[in-house]
């Protein structure tokens, strides 16, 4: 009963949307989702943001796509017009799943036969399940033939991971968020937790109100900034002068903590050295914070009896991301805050799945469990599990996909086709007008999704998916904790789940596959990947996530409860050390200038899901936020004449916006944010998709615009 209201029954789910995990249940009547609960899940307790309690409706949503369309012959990609989810048939024609199946499958085997194996790519998705993700990414890698399979973790936290890999042997957190309440500090940087983990934000803010001492670092000062002991607020693009300057004074101030640093690290002398110029003093100019301030907190993080860190994208996505990472791993290693609890290292993952698809191996240069396709060992061992030989050089990335399918027909590397599986590239890709005319520029594009999305507008066949209610699989969080969802709905129309989709593609291009059991052998899929995953999952069986519904890993028996905080006696490292990198001051690629002099930061806020075609389909979500907003300063309104509400263009080198300004004293002098979740003043339209070369993620976080008064909305 809910309120006076009846339902018809009650199922226990995940939350479709951020990384925290929070476990629902979903109250059903008449076939649709009535409400939400929040349930006793290990990350939320009962508790639900905004989103998680709201914005279930979506799935009800009248432009579901419930029938697989064909592009009608003649019709041009126009990657220019903004898509008509409501006028699809001028566009597509329904079609049979035999049909549409036939013909994609047909397309995408023919031009691996005529052009080779690396014509073709596929990206998936960190909103779909782990099941789904080893499915794809297997597809990929042994029906496509290629390592050319990516997601958007590519977008979000490649650089953290590729700097943790590095370090630390493993590119999970090593503590859980919750873990907060152990630590005497804290340091958010680069992060928003209220708009983008909420539910993990209120577990930080019961921490401070405990006496745990937050520490904000970010350019924008934001909610948490409210419950801050100290705030960095330091110039965008300077996280490494800051961070070496805090590394610098726990070193020359005799605060590291020398004996895990003889036990448990390695190159500290070259770090030592590296950080020798970085002194407070030299850096206060450069990062804008006080030497003393720099000072006061390193000496509070290096005291403390636990200090953890909890970074988001403002750390990863700049062209330094894996840098900025590197200080992060740094910083905690050598004041001895790792592998104990209420300390470490927790980069806040931002989809529901991000971390299971990335465990499931849907990147490009990792099978599952990031075995490198290019170690012969691994590779063999793979080959003889999926029994086929497969390619042994990473594939293309996001970003590089998209120069890809642009490149001239004589590119024997070349993308030709590719199969888009739950992803909004058209949306989320930096320098949109590039990567909507590459996404055009495709001989064949099947887009499978369950809405008319930006990117399935360009597409050649589209499928119509399941939602996440609509499908029982697992789901990993940011806490390492594999979770399971139950099927809660009947999928509407003739519309599919897709591991159901992935699996009927497999067998027309020539993969034989028998995935047994119900839900399209959900169960038998997840055992193969636990499998493929060797020990990290091997105590997280199917049977006992039906019973316990949520499990942390590492998990090595069925009795064993799971490893909250990992590192604890030694690293995952060839030498069980972690590796200090040092790391020195690489400016973005494109700086503020006499033409265009401001600093454009993109991102998320909180009632809307990165792309918004979900949330901005959720009823009470969009009435909250009904439409695209840029902040700014308060005094820079003012400066250029403007009033909070007034339309102002902001354009870059790549492409223009037309939006209302919106007040906010968080947001630096000379910075401009935007959300990225509105195609009608889409922030990527503007952003650089300059890469980070090691983690390959693009620099979301910083690009010049100048912005004019008024403009056309
Ligand atoms: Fe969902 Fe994240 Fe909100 Fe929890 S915090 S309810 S997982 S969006």
């Amino acid at each position: 009963r809910i309120g006076t209201q009846v339902v018809d029954r009650k199922v226990d789910s995940v939350c479709p949307f951020c990384g925290v995990g929070c476990l629902i249940t979903y109250n059903v009547k008449d076939e649709q989702i009535v409400s939400v609960d929040g349930r006793d899940g290990p990350a939320n307790h009962s508790r639900l943001c905004v989103k998680g309690r709201f914005g279930y409706d979506y799935v009800h949503h009248d432009q579901r796509l419930t029938k697989p369309l064909i592009r009608k012959p003649g019709i041009a990609k126009n990657d220019e017009e903004a898509p008509q989810p409501s006028h699809w048939s001028e566009v597509f024609r329904e079609a049979t799943w035999e049909e549409a199946l036939d013909f994609t499958a047909g397309k995408l085997k023919g031009l691996r036969d005529q052009h080779g194996r690396k014509s073709l790519a596929g990206f998936g998705s960190a909103k779909g399940s782990n099941e789904e993700a080893y499915l794809f990414q297997k597809l990929v890698r042994t029906g496509f033939g290629s390592n050319n399979v990516d997601h958007c973790t590519r977008l979000c936290h490649a650089s953290s991971v590729a700097a943790l890999l590095e370090g630390v042997g493993s590119g999970a957190v090593s503590n859980q968020v919750n873990d907060v309440e152990h630590a005497d500090l804290i340091l958010v940087i680069g992060s928003n937790p209220t708009a983008n983990h909420p539910v993990a934000a209120t577990w930080m803010k019961n921490a401070a109100k405990k006496g745990t001492k937050i520490v904000l670092a970010d350019p924008r000062v934001t909610d948490i900034g409210k419950h801050a002991w100290r705030i960095m607020q330091f110039k965008p693009d300077t996280d490494v002068a800051m961070l070496n300057a805090m590394i610098h004074t726990v070193i020359e101030e005799g605060l590291a903590d020398l004996d895990f640093i003889r036990s448990r690290a390695s190159n500290f002398e070259a770090l030592k050295e590296n950080v020798r110029g970085y002194s407070p003093e030299a850096m206060e100019p450069i990062c804008g914070i006080p030497a003393q301030t720099i000072r006061e907190v390193a000496r509070a993080f290096a005291k403390a009896k636990g200090a953890m860190i909890l970074w988001g994208m403002g750390v990863s996505q700049h062209v330094h991301g894996t840098d900025n990472a590197r200080c992060l791993i740094a910083l905690c290693s050598v004041t001895g805050q790792i592998g104990k609890p209420g300390s470490g290292l927790h980069p806040l993952r931002g989809q529901n799945n991000v971390q299971g698809a990335s465990d499931a191996g849907l990147i490009p240069m990792m099978y599952p469990n990031y075995q490198r396709v290019d170690n012969e060992q691994a590779r063999g061992w793979f080959e003889n599990f999926w029994g086929m030989q497969l390619d042994d050089q990473p594939g293309y990335t996001v970003v590089e996909i998209m120069h890809k399918a642009l490149a001239p027909d004589s590119d024997p590397h070349k993308i030709r086709g590719m199969y888009i599986m739950g992803e909004n590239p058209a949306m989320s890709d930096p320098d949109l007008n590039h990567a909507r005319h590459a996404l055009a520029s495709l001989e064949h594009l099947v887009v499978q999704d369950i809405f008319m999305t930006e990117t399935a507008w360009l597409a050649d066949v589209v499928l119509p998916a399941s939602a996440w209610p609509e499908k029982t699989g697992t789901v990993s969080n940011t806490d390492r904790m594999v979770q399971l969802g139950r099927r809660a709905l009947t999928p509407p129309g003739d519309a599919k789940p897709d591991l159901w989709i992935i699996q009927e593609i497999a067998r027309r291009i020539g993969l034989d596959w028998n995935y047994a059991g119900e839900e399209s052998g959900v169960a038998a899929v997840y055992d193969e990947m636990r499998q493929a995953m060797h020990a990290a999952i091997e105590g997280i069986t199917w049977e006992r996530l039906e019973r316990e519904s949520s499990v942390t890993y590492p998990c090595l028996s069925e009795s064993d409860p799971g490893q909250p905080t990992v590192f604890v006696e030694r690293f995952p490292t060839a030498d069980g050390r972690v590796k200090l990198v040092p790391a020195d001051i690489i400016p973005a690629n494109e700086r503020p200038d006499a033409e265009f002099p401001y600093v454009l930061i993109t991102g998320r806020q909180l009632e809307h899901w990165h792309t918004g075609s979900m949330t901005r389909r959720a009823t009470v979500l969009d009435a909250i936020e009904p439409m695209a907003t840029a902040s700014m300063n308060g005094a820079d309104i003012a400066a250029m004449g403007l009033a909070a509400g007034d339309v102002i263009t902001v354009q870059s080198r790549r492409g223009e916006v037309a939006i209302h300004v919106r007040r906010d004293d968080g947001t630096p002098n000379g910075a401009v944010f935007i959300p990225f979740a509105y195609y009608e003043a889409a922030a990527n339209l503007m952003t650089n998709a300059a890469l980070d070369p090691f983690g390959k993620i693009p620099e979301f976080k910083y690009c010049a615009v100048r912005i004019k008064r008024g403009g056309k909305l």
